[in-house]
């Protein structure tokens, strides 16, 4: 099942767009459980059990209250997560790529909540060194502390897209204490989207332990290149390790974020360095889960 959010709404999406043509349709959880469920995402989170087993005889598609939306009208599928964690250098190409050693820990920041933003955001860029970080976004469902390996996935809600948009000036990559919450949280600089994708959902099609991700930019003149493809089979610290490492420090939540880090292919790792520019769209695709776009501008 796909949830995500429409003006702060939690909504179920269909899973068969070739039913309805031209049609994406939604279903409202609050109006359809009569209010026991939603009407935030959050909420839904929150009662994560209850919710899958009353949302597992729903049919969207089917379902009369279903109605058509707007894909760019879906906000952040998770728009008020109490914590917000990032991973940085956790594939080994990238480790490599940027001149830094493997770690033997995850290296955890933060990307603080009010730079969220929905799948087909514009997004202002802050300045002229700005880099692109498409990253794989688990959301936490039921959660809790000192979460084994083994019951991981448990924990899970499900999956979403996401970009780390990073300010490398801001960041100050390089120097001996960076500032990875700054230069990352900027309004706008963590578009996720378009839906969470629960975790048995993506098992129909794909291992969610080995995803293709990638990330393409398209100039204003229409030319497109590819900038990162990799997989998330190259996770350094997997899902799971991730799950158990985090939730041995903090209590992990309803509704939290987990961006678990970008493959190779960044432009601060290229020679020359290269940046997003003003008018560039950057779409980020994750095999079974989704894609996000981001027109961006100056
Ligand atoms: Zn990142």
């Amino acid at each position: 099942m796909r949830i995500a959010s429409l003006d702060g709404r939690a909504v179920l999406l269909g899973q068969n767009p070739n039913r309805n043509p031209g049609r994406d349709l939604a279903l409202d959880i609050a109006e359809a459980s009569a209010d026991i469920f939603g009407p935030t995402p959050g909420e839904v989170f929150a009662h994560w059990t209850e919710f899958t087993a009353w949302a597992a005889d729903i049919d969207v598609d089917a379902d009369q209250r279903s109605r058509p939306y707007d894909p760019a009208e879906l906000g952040p599928p998770s728009p008020s997560p109490s914590q917000v964690f990032a991973i940085g250098l956790n594939y080994l190409d990238h480790a490599t790529e940027t001149d830094h050693a493997v770690p033997e820990h995850p290296l955890v920041f933060t990307k603080f909540p009010s730079s969220l933003v929905g799948p087909a955001a514009v997004v202002r860029l802050s300045g002229d060194r700005v880099d692109w970080e498409a990253e794989l976004v688990v959301v936490i469902g039921t959660g809790g502390r000192d979460i084994p390996e083994a019951g991981a996935w448990d924990a899970v809600a499900g999956l979403t897209v996401g970009q780390d948009l990073s300010d490398r000036t801001v960041q100050q990559w390089g120097a001996p204490a960076a500032q990875f919450a700054l230069g990352k949280s900027f309004a706008g600089y963590s578009p996720t989207g378009p839906a969470v994708v629960t975790v048995d959902e993506v098992r129909r099609s794909a291992d969610p332990d080995a995803l293709r991700i990638t990330c393409e930019v398209t100039d204003p003149d229409g030319g497109t290149r590819t900038l990162q493809d990799g997989s998330t089979r190259d996770l350094i610290f997997g899902v799971p390790t991730l799950i158990a490492r985090l939730s041995a420090v903090m209590e992990l939540r309803p509704g939290d974020l987990v961006f678990t880090g970008t493959p190779a292919g960044v432009g601060v790792g290229r020679t020359p360095p290269v940046f997003l520019k003003d008018g560039q769209r950057l779409v980020s695709t994750i095999q079974a889960v989704g894609r996000i776009a981001q027109e961006l501008r100056t």
